[in-house]
């Protein structure tokens, strides 16, 4: 029988930890789609309502069919706009779809980190490279991509996405554009450190604390200044390979390239020289914490291994399919068959 975890209610005083959850069952509702008997509750502190399909990922779905498909698709260069035609289902159904894996996707990878910094954290040999790609237009709005790996098991720890200034030497058709677009824009400023930043903190967040850091990164300078910031106190081994040598197996950095090789040809809007660029950052931010759900949980380290990065890192216990992920909306700790 279903038992609600926690009161969905965010500004409940039971979520902050102030007092203890107490709920009432109030009945049940016949779901319209399929006829199934949805059971209803009551907070006992905040007195609002909800149903076991609150805790859903499929919630407030009219046809509670989340199109496992889709994910698929999204990780194998299908575009969203293809997707729909495949699908044959409106373009703003795949959006809304997009949007909420990605939520879903996102609070579900956290949530495993954080059970497994509550364990301990996860320790190892970081790397950090950072993938260029733009927005509507490769010259006039790049866009960087900096992105945190474990080396040995290839765990993606979390990607974050940072506007770039234009480039130089523009044509004057591109010069006069440019002008067009920084009237109502502003003038596009570099957030590559910015990202950097943020990438560095998620991972002084979830990783182990104590002991010495072991990072490996290509020759920028922003890498060590950032890395001593995240953590102040650590003892930071930081080995550094010039991007110019030969990438192939027996560089150090072949898991990050290798890795940024994968989101390329996975990702619709990484491919090169297609129709499916990114038309906003946020897009692009949202495409790949779905991609990075895939590639930790149910994707295999190598085609001949079954061991997904997140089994050999210790986050997760087996290799998980896509439905297991986004069955519920937040991931429920407490109820670790279902995650
Ligand atoms: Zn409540």
């Amino acid at each position: 029988m279903f038992q609600p975890p926690f009161c969905p209610n965010p500004i409940c005083p039971t979520e902050v930890g102030r007092q203890p959850f107490i709920y009432r069952r109030r009945g049940h509702y016949r779901r319209k789609c399929d006829g199934r008997r949805i059971p209803r509750f009551c907070c006992q502190v905040c007195k609002r309502g909800f149903s076991s399909q609150t805790f859903r990922g499929n919630y407030r779905y009219r046809l509670p069919v989340l199109h496992h498909q889709l994910m698929g698709c999204l990780v194998s260069k299908v575009t969203r706009r293809q997707a729909a035609r495949l699908f044959q289902v409106n373009r703003k159904t795949i959006e809304r779809r997009f949007k909420r894996f990605s939520a879903l996707g996102h609070d579900f990878h956290l949530a495993q980190m954080e059970a497994k910094k509550e364990r301990g954290g996860f320790r190892g040999c970081f790397q950090l490279d950072e993938l260029e790609t733009y927005e509507h237009n490769r010259r006039i709005k790049p866009v960087t991509l900096a992105v945190t790996i474990e080396r040995s098991s290839f765990f993606v720890v979390g990607v974050d996405a940072g506007k770039m200034a234009s480039r130089g030497n523009l044509n004057p058709r591109y010069k006069k554009r440019k002008a067009e677009i920084e009237s109502f824009e502003g003038i596009r400023r570099s957030e590559s450190r910015a990202a950097i930043r943020k990438s560095f903190l998620r991972l002084a967040t979830y990783s182990a604390t104590g002991g010495n850091i072991y990072f490996q990164s290509d020759q920028k300078t922003t890498y060590p200044v950032e890395l001593r910031r995240a953590f102040p106190l650590r003892h930071i081994c930081h080995e550094v390979t010039s991007s110019k040598a030969r990438r192939d197996y027996s560089n150090p950095l072949f898991p990050i390239n290798h890795t940024l090789a994968m989101m390329r040809d996975g990702m619709s809007c990484l491919v090169r020289r297609n129709w499916g660029a990114p038309k906003r950052k946020s897009g692009l931010a949202r495409h790949c914490w779905i991609w990075i759900v895939w590639r930790n949980y149910v994707r295999g380290i190598t085609n001949q291994t079954k061991t997904t990065p997140a089994q050999a890192l210790g986050i997760c216990a087996r290799a998980l399919r896509t439905k297991d992920v986004y069955h519920w909306r937040w991931p429920r700790r407490d109820h670790p068959k279902h995650i």
